[in-house]
């Protein structure tokens, strides 16, 4: 099951590369195939085998905090109500 999903913020990436090398299990990436309003080409969250475990360190490199990573956390015993 999925513990980690990133979201790049489109129009807040300056395309700078910093969280590349920052993730530790190599699911940032950057593909040049997105341009932004600004014109920049954009990273990429890849993770097609469910591997990020939400540890942030992408979004800790990121110098303009484009980076949103959401982790998903265990239901209750006996599950919602
Ligand atoms: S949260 Fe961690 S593992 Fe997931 S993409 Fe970012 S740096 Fe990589
Ligand atoms: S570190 Fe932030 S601004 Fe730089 S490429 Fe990654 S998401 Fe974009």
């Amino acid at each position: 099951m999925r513990k980690g999903y990133v979201e790049v913020l489109v129009d807040r990436c300056k395309g700078c590369e910093m969280c590349i090398p920052a993730c530790p299990r190599g699911l940032m990436t950057f593909p040049m195939k997105t341009l932004n309003k600004a014109g920049y080409f954009i990273a990429e969250f890849e993770d097609p085998e469910e591997q990020c475990p939400a540890c942030k360190m992408c979004a800790i490199a990121c110098p303009d905090a484009a980076i949103v990573v959401y982790k998903r956390v265990k239901e209750p015993a006996g599950g919602a109500k």
